[in-house]
């Protein structure tokens, strides 16, 4: 209560509290106990400043680095000992340095040419700057009141998006989420609900004597059967379509695979394609996908969270061919749009279908006619109901720069990845799987003494010993069962001669560990 009375914006002065951060107020905290210096512009300057400093100095550093992977142990104990030197002498500004040095130095080094290793970016700077102002000023934009130049914003992206697909305005939705899991289980939910109406009230249980509610998948994330968990549709009911060698899904095997499904009395009621596969970043076909889900009556979502904003450059966009016909479709932002995480799009091709995920009725929040305002809720089409207004980021970007600053950007990362592969088939010791759609990369390094049997451990222990190296950060990825090495470009700041740098390094390790085992006798050599 204390606190309430007292940080009331009217005229603080008049109860004895300034918000200057002087001696009236040290007075004021004095009598209440309260650490009010926390809440000092003043005060908030100063930090600001500290940090984007060292920020400005984090971003500028363009050596190749990878991770410095930590101890936890060790880790543990140097944050418990910033906490612990309270007291002794050590002034907060010094305490909240060496906080973010520690945060920056122990991270995934995203802006540095070294990682190549996932999907997750370097932000384009501006981007954190709005997310600032987001974090202070909080408007949570589940709801018009509280948010509202988000809300209005979120229609106004929501159009611009459009022009790439070609909906019907007034017929299509929108919505943000925390990140792409949360976008397909929403959508899935959407659904299930569309082609189960009685679930969302009567659970599994009024499903009794019908065929299994079940989702068919190709090369899919792991979020889509963990949505078939959480829906209680159950794991056991994804029905994997065969997938040909450009890890996508084969479309001759699509309408026997579900028939066979049929037979075993599955009810498909959603087919998941990829706009860009986690493994290799493939493209499923889905104009034709979309063709046999309409067919069979069943919802087509298509899981963008990596390649669907390839969706804004010219050169690209055809890759989604045919994602007008999809029911569902997202991207993540925070992927291939280069904004902090999370920043999920979702995209409905019919609004009405979009209100079907969350059926419930909530009345103190739900206006049951909608008025102006509340026309631009999204709380009854997301899961959230506090939600970050995750759409500022991009909009502020997208105003100042417009669609050019994330379609170079991605021409680039994709073109960059086609010489990658080039130079990979140049070389006769690496092995290359496929060939690149977007800017993933899946390779294997197989010198002349390696002995068969060993390809997929021998990828796998090169990229663990790689990454324990500090300069390079890669990943593995399992294709066709057998271990590979995976890039991912997501920073402008690569280029090729930064890829044959890696090419020598991955040599120079894989080198090491085959002398090794001969010196062990294990078996990783002929
Ligand atoms: C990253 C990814 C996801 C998961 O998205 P999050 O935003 O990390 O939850 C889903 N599908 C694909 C294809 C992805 O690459």
């Amino acid at each position: 209560m204390y606190l309430r009375d007292n940080l009331e914006y009217s005229n603080p002065e008049s109860r004895g509290l300034s918000w200057d951060y002087s001696q009236e107020h040290l007075t004021s905290e004095k009598q209440s106990g309260l650490k009010l210096d926390a809440f000092s512009p003043k005060l908030f300057r100063k930090n600001a400043e500290i940090v984007i400093s060292k920020l400005e100095k984090y971003l500028a550093d363009s050596s190749i680095r990878g991770l410095a992977l930590t101890n936890p142990d060790v880790l543990l104990q140097t944050a418990k000992d910033l906490m612990a030197s309270e007291g002794e002498g050590i002034a907060d500004e010094e305490k909240l340095a060496a906080i973010i040095d520690l945060y920056i130095k122990t991270g995934i080094q995203v802006h540095s040419p070294g990682y190549m290793g996932r999907q997750f970016s370097g932000t384009i700077p501006l981007a954190g700057v709005i997310d600032l102002v987001s974090s202070i000023v909080n408007q949570p934009s589940s709801f018009y009141e509280a948010a509202q130049l988000p809300n209005v914003v979120e229609s106004i992206m929501a159009d611009e998006f459009n022009k790439f697909i070609g909906w019907e305005r007034e017929r299509f939705a929108m919505v943000t989420t925390s990140g792409g899991s949360l976008a397909s289980l929403t959508a899935l939910l959407a659904a299930r609900n569309d082609k189960f109406p009685q679930i969302w009230s009567e659970g599994i249980y009024g499903l009794s004597g019908q065929s299994r509610p079940a989702i068919a998948v190709g090369d899919a994330h792991y979020s889509i059967s963990r949505a078939a968990g959480i829906l209680g549709i159950g794991e056991d009911q994804i029905v994997r379509l065969p997938i040909n060698q450009k890890n996508q899904i084969c479309i001759e095997k699509v309408r026997p695979t579900l028939e066979a499904a049929e037979k075993r009395g599955l009810k498909v009621f959603c087919l998941v394609a990829s706009a860009g596969t986690t493994t290799m970043g493939a493209f499923d076909p889905i104009d034709e996908l979309a063709d046999i889900a309409q067919e069979k009556n069943i919802w087509l979502h298509v899981d963008g969270a990596h390649g669907g904003s390839l969706i804004v450059s010219d050169q690209l966009r055809h890759k989604l061919k045919g994602i007008a016909k999809a029911d569902s479709f997202f991207l993540d932002a925070h992927k291939m749009m280069f904004v902090p995480a999370p920043c999920t799009l979702l995209f409905y091709k019919n609004k009405e279908k979009s209100y079907g995920a969350f059926r419930q009725d909530a009345s103190y929040v739900f206006e049951k006619k909608p008025d102006i305002y509340t026309e631009f809720d999204s709380a009854e089409q997301n899961f959230e109901c506090t939600k970050r207004p995750l759409i500022m980021n991009l909009w502020v970007l997208w105003t100042l720069y417009g669609k050019a600053l994330f379609a170079d950007k991605i021409n680039y990362l994709c073109q960059l990845t086609k010489h990658a592969y080039e130079i990979l088939n140049s070389e006769a010791d690496f092995q290359t799987i496929h060939q690149p759609e977007a800017n993933l990369l899946c390779f294997r390094y197989l010198p002349v003494n390696l002995r068969e049997s060993a390809f997929p451990d021998f990828q796998v222990a090169i990229r663990n010993r790689i990454r324990e190296g500090g300069k390079f950060f890669i990943s593995k990825v399992d294709v066709n069962r057998s271990g590979a090495l995976r890039v991912v470009f997501m920073n402008h700041q690569i280029d090729t001669d930064h890829f044959r740098m890696l090419l020598d390094e991955i040599r120079k390790t894989g080198q090491e560990l085959l002398n090794e085992s001969k010196r062990l006798n294990e078996l990783l050599c002929i």
